[in-house]
C-alpha cells in the first residue's frame, strides 16, 4: 500500500484547524474540502451561461449579450464570473472582505480555474493584477482581497502577479450607494500606472465582485493607454444584469 504523506499532512491541519464551508462558515465535514452540501444548493455557476462580454448571467438564454452591454461599450474585452453573487454569496464575500476569512481565497480560485480554466489558458496572458486598494484601506483591512485571489490563480496558472503596477489615488467612497454613471466619475482618474519598463500585451485583472465593471473598465483605461492589447477579467461573483 503506498501512503500518501501529502494527504496525511493535510487531515492532520483539518484535524488542528478545521475546514470551514467558505459560503456559510460552518465547519465541514472532515475530507470535505470545498463547500457543505446544503451551501452546495445555494450556489449558482455561471459557466456558458453568461453574456459573452460582462460574463454576467443572462435572463434570456437566447441572447448572447446583456442589455447593458448591448448599450454600453466596455473598456475590457471579456469579463468572466463564477458564481451569481445571491445572498449566500454576499454573505461569503462579506466575511472574506471583512471578517478576515482570508482562505475563502483557495475556494474562489479553484472555482474560477475549474470552470474557466481552459478559457483562460487561451487568453495567454503576460500578467495577472488584482485590483489595488487605495493604501488607508489596506491599513484599515490589512490585506488586498482582489490580491489573494488573484496570487491563487497566479500560482495554478503559472502566470506572474503583479500587483505593484496599477496603483489605486482615489479612495473610492462608498461605491455601493452611487449608480452607474456616478461610479464612473467616482472612478475616473483612480488609477495610475507605475514603471514603463515592462510592456503587458494580454493582462487578466482579477476581482471579488464584479456590479458595474466600471473598475475593471477605468484599470484596462490606464492598461491600455500604456500598451495593453487585451484585458480579461476574472471575478468571483457578478450580480444578475438588470
Ligand atoms: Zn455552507
Ligand atoms: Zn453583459
Amino acid at each position: 500500500m503506498k501512503i500518501d504523506l501529502n494527504k496525511i499532512k493535510e487531515s492532520l491541519i483539518d484535524v488542528v484547524f478545521p475546514r470551514r464551508c467558505p459560503v456559510c462558515d460552518r465547519v465541514l465535514a472532515m475530507g470535505n474540502r470545498a463547500v457543505c452540501p446544503k451551501c452546495r444548493k445555494s450556489l449558482v455557476f455561471i459557466g456558458s451561461k453568461g453574456c459573452r462580454k460582462c460574463g454576467r448571467l443572462l435572463t434570456d438564454s437566447d441572447e448572447e449579450y446583456c442589455e447593458d452591454c448591448k448599450s454600453t461599450a466596455h473598456v475590457f474585452d471579456r469579463a468572466l464570473s463564477a458564481f451569481v453573487y445571491n445572498d449566500a454569496f454576499r454573505k461569503s464575500v462579506f466575511r472574506f472582505k471583512n471578517g478576515g476569512r482570508k482562505e475563502y481565497a483557495d475556494f474562489y480560485a479553484e472555482a474560477l480555474y475549474r470552470i474557466y480554466g481552459a478559457e483562460i489558458r487561451a487568453f495567454d496572458a503576460d500578467a495577472i493584477v488584482p485590483v489595488p486598494l487605495h493604501k488607508s484601506k489596506m491599513k484599515e483591512r490589512g490585506y488586498n482581497q482582489a490580491e489573494l485571489i488573484a496570487s491563487k490563480l497566479a500560482k495554478k496558472l503559472y502566470i506572474p502577479m503583479c500587483n505593484n503596477r496599477i496603483i489605486r489615488v482615489n479612495r473610492a467612497t462608498a461605491q455601493k450607494t452611487l449608480g452607474a454613471s456616478q461610479r464612473r466619475k467616482n472612478l475616473k482618474k483612480a488609477f495610475i500606472i507605475k514603471g514603463n519598463d515592462v510592456k503587458l500585451k494580454r493582462v487578466i485583472i482579477v476581482d471579488d465582485v464584479y456590479t458595474t465593471g466600471s473598475t475593471i473598465d477605468e484599470i484596462s483605461v490606464v492598461l491600455k493607454r500604456h500598451g495593453t492589447e487585451k484585458v480579461l477579467a476574472l471575478t468571483v461573483a457578478s450580480g444578475t444584469p438588470v
